[in-house]
């Protein structure tokens, strides 16, 4: 009988490998070992935490509500965590990461500094061989991905990068203390969510900030706010239908409904109400007041307006305002920041705005960044430039399948996903929170948990009726390919350019990374497939009756 503690043998196998110890490898490691399954993590970093792990630049915060984004498994760990702020700032989620590793003794699950590297189906001994980067390998019944869709830095594509002889610093992976950026001249590239929360701190301590912006994004007020006692015990108090009601949602944080349309009302009431949806903020703000913001490009321009006029208010110079204005995309079409001061930072005397648009980087020197119109001169570079987001971490994973194809072979012109948890010709693999599931558009963390417990579930109905190999139905696969697609189809993300589409990264197919059904339709979706016995999927060889499109019609 295997062991849970990861040994050192090679000839050992386990139920289970687990690739991460972030917010999935963790719940997965303890939903399976207490359903008795052996399972060995692998996790690259030298600890718990994952994207919370890495991503420690000045300002890192999540964006969705903390007493949402959290683990609902158990009851007793959310009466005892006490969250201090609206938006836990990045120490603080790390905190309680490890607090939950802790009180769940999830570590001795786990190896950690240790990367899998490659995987290789076995079929004659229904095992993966898993390759780790230390050269040893692991062999395993099943494989499970929790590595994350945000994991894998973007490569530094910027021209003549390698020229630079200042400190060169990426957020996503930061390793220096803020007051080490005190007195020097700093480049920022990028002003995606983790640009826009990292410049106003840098701003305060730096002698001078250049931000380097190639597409102005809306930036929202975060409005975060401590939580008092008060807010806390009513949350506490409430906690089970707070979860229920995220679990039902869209996006996996309570609905706001919004059953009229941006023209129903007229332009003052609009006003009016985007006023009190700007005074809210979060991603139930501006951008969800009506209906039809994410499908009608006239409606969303009153939304779009709305933030441009906010912009030219705040900042003071008319010419910067003007640049800072997103005026290539409609909001929230692709990923809305909320950040704190951005706009102000602005008004600065020690920062300026390049715009990329207007002039392009054409190399980077030993001291500066050039441009077409100018040098610009630092000391130090920070990289906010993004990821190659969900496929990045699977192909690292280099997974060759049943036919000894390699997944990204599989995949050479877009992803193609069961649920976004399963993939053809990978019998007994799985993604947790992959791309097709509704990951990218909700509170991941709520996502996790239903992926891992829809996949805990179909393992033991397998072990149950004694079979050992499950793989997703190249039919099952295409059903849900049409069906994640049409959720997209007509919306305003079907036509923007953004990591959601893969379009950051130089030669990824553009598809859309995820499922926009919402985070309730998804898990009834889920639940009706396991009540009827798995269709699209085969086990030991029996394929299942399919029809998903109808199943996702019938289910409202
Ligand atoms: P991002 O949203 O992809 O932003 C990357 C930025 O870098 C964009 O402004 C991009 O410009 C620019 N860029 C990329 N390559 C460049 C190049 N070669 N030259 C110049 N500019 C370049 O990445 P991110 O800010 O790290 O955020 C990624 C996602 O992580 C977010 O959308 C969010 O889902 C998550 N995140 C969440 C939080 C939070 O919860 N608060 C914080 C950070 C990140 P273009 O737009 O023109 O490509």
């Amino acid at each position: 009988m295997p062991m849970n503690i990861p040994s050192t043998s090679d000839t050992e196998i386990f139920d289970v490998i687990g690739v991460g110890a972030g917010f999935s490898g963790l719940y997965l490691a303890h939903r399976l070992t207490t359903g008795g399954w052996t399972f060995a993590g692998f996790e690259a970093g030298p600890s718990v935490g994952g994207t919370w792990f890495w991503n420690t630049y000045p300002g890192a915060r999540c964006d969705v509500e903390s007493i949402y984004y959290s683990y609902s498994f158990d009851k007793a760990l959310q009466q005892e965590w006490t969250w201090s702020q609206r938006f836990a700032p990045q120490a603080e989620i790390l905190s309680y990461i490890n607090h939950v590793a802790d009180r769940f003794d999830l570590r001795k699950h786990f190896t950690f500094n240790t990367r899998v590297v490659g995987a290789r189906w076995n079929a004659t001994d229904r095992l993966w061989k898993v390759q780790l980067d230390n050269g040893e390998t692991r062999c395993s019944r099943y494989l499970v991905s929790g590595a994350g869709g945000l994991s894998t830095p973007k490569d530094f594509d910027v021209p003549g990068l390698q020229n630079f002889e200042g400190l060169q610093v990426s957020t996503s992976r930061w390793n220096i203390e803020l007051h080490e950026l005190a007195g020097k001249r700093v480049a920022v590239i990028g002003t995606g969510s983790s640009g826009v929360q990292a410049i106003p701190l840098i701003a305060e301590v730096a002698e001078h900030v250049t931000v380097f912006q190639r597409t102005p994004n809306y930036v929202m007020p975060a409005r975060n706010t401590e939580l008092t006692p008060e807010q806390v015990d009513s949350i506490k108090g409430d906690y089970h239908a707070i979860r229920e009601e995220c679990r039902h949602s869209l996006g996996g944080i309570p609905d706001r409904p919004t059953p009229d349309k941006a023209f129903d009302v007229s332009a003052e009431e609009r006003q009016r109400r985007y006023e009190l949806a700007y005074e809210r903020s979060g991603f139930n703000g501006v951008g969800a007041e009506f209906a039809d913001l994410l499908t009608d490009v006239e409606a969303n321009k009153t939304a779009s307006e709305f933030i441009h006029d906010k912009i030219r208010e705040i900042v003071k110079d008319p010419a910067t305002a003007e640049l800072l204005v997103p005026k290539y995309h409609p909001l929230g079409a692709k990923r809305s920041c909320f950040g704190t001061d951005y706009y102000e930072t602005f008004n600065r005397p020690n920062v300026s705005l390049v715009s990329l648009r207007d002039e392009p980087i054409e190399t980077t020197t030993a001291n500066a960044i050039v441009t077409s119109k100018r040098a610009y001169e630092a000391d130090i570079v920070v990289l906010a430039i993004g990821f190659d987001a969900f496929t990045g971490p699977l192909y690292g994973l280099n997974l060759t399948g049943a036919s000894g194809r390699k997944l990204q072979d599989a995949w050479r012109d877009g992803v193609r996903t069961y649920l976004g948890i399963m993939a053809a010709d990978l019998p007994n693999f799985f993604m947790v929170a992959g791309p097709q599931s509704p990951a990218l558009a909700s509170n991941v963390v709520m996502t996790i948990e239903q992926a891992v417990d829809w996949i805990a579930d179909l393992m033991e109905y397998a072990r149950d009726s004694g079979a050992s190999v499950i793989e997703a139905t190249v039919e099952g696969q295409n059903d849900w390919v049409d069906i994640s697609e049409e959720t997209v189809t007509g919306t305003l993300y079907a036509t923007t350019d953004s990591w959601y589409r893969g379009s950051n990264v130089a030669g990824k197919p553009n598809t859309f990374l995820g499922y926009l059904g919402g985070v309730g339709k998804y898990r009834r979706m889920c639940a009706e497939i396991a009540r009827r016995g798995y269709p699209g999927v085969e086990i030991d060889g029996e394929a299942r009756v399919r029809h998903l499109g109808r199943i996702h019609q019938e289910i409202s």
